[in-house]
């Protein structure tokens, strides 16, 4: 799959890397939407943020932040939005998770701003209730993949399942980046 992000790293881009270690790079883009724009991204491919790492996703979050620091000191920015275009509904164009900082001053012309409308009871309650469900679902998913840890001898077993959970996996983040429930 063709990859902007991937391209960038492996030098195939005009685009310019401001930093990078092992794990995180740090771009500014040609397209941006003010200047100074900042794009934060993992090396490995990670399509949407569910599939990031929970310490890449830290290191990329750390990084965003003083990038954040920097865009203040060195820009004289005022604010930054800190964004992530989270599958194709919410505006992903690349299919690699990366974190945009991008700087702002007040009165700048940018619109990221927008309107909260009063939702009618019964559309609030159902969404509450559909999603208390999620998070309980959640919550035991990450209570088993705590007890996997905790160290059993079932190794076949555990090989097994984490097989499974693989191909769960790749099917729940082509889904996801398409946002099919
Ligand atoms: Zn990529």
């Amino acid at each position: 799959m063709k990859c902007e992000h991937c391209d960038i790293i492996e030098r195939r881009s005009k685009i310019e890397i401001l930093y990078e270690d092992e794990e995180v790079v740090v771009a500014i883009k040609d397209l941006s939407i003010t200047p100074g724009q900042i794009t934060v991204f993992p090396k490995e491919h990670f399509t949407i943020l569910e599939g990031v790492p929970e310490n890449i996703l830290e290191k990329c979050s750390l990084i965003a932040n003083k990038i954040g620091i920097a865009v203040f000191e060195s820009l004289g920015s005022q604010g930054t939005n800190i964004m992530i275009q989270n599958g194709l509904g919410a505006g992903q164009k690349v299919p690699h998770f990366a974190i945009e900082v991008v700087p702002r001053v007040e009165n700048d012309g940018l619109n990221l701003t927008w309107e909260a409308k009063q939702l009618p009871e019964d559309e609030m309650e159902t969404a509450f209730m559909t999603l208390e469900q999620g998070m309980k679902e959640l919550d035991s998913s990450v209570e088993n993949e705590d007890d996997g840890k905790e160290g059993s001898n079932k190794t076949k077993d555990k090989s097994d399942k984490k097989i499974a959970k693989e191909d769960d996996k790749d099917n729940y983040l082509l889904k996801s980046l398409k946002k099919i429930p």
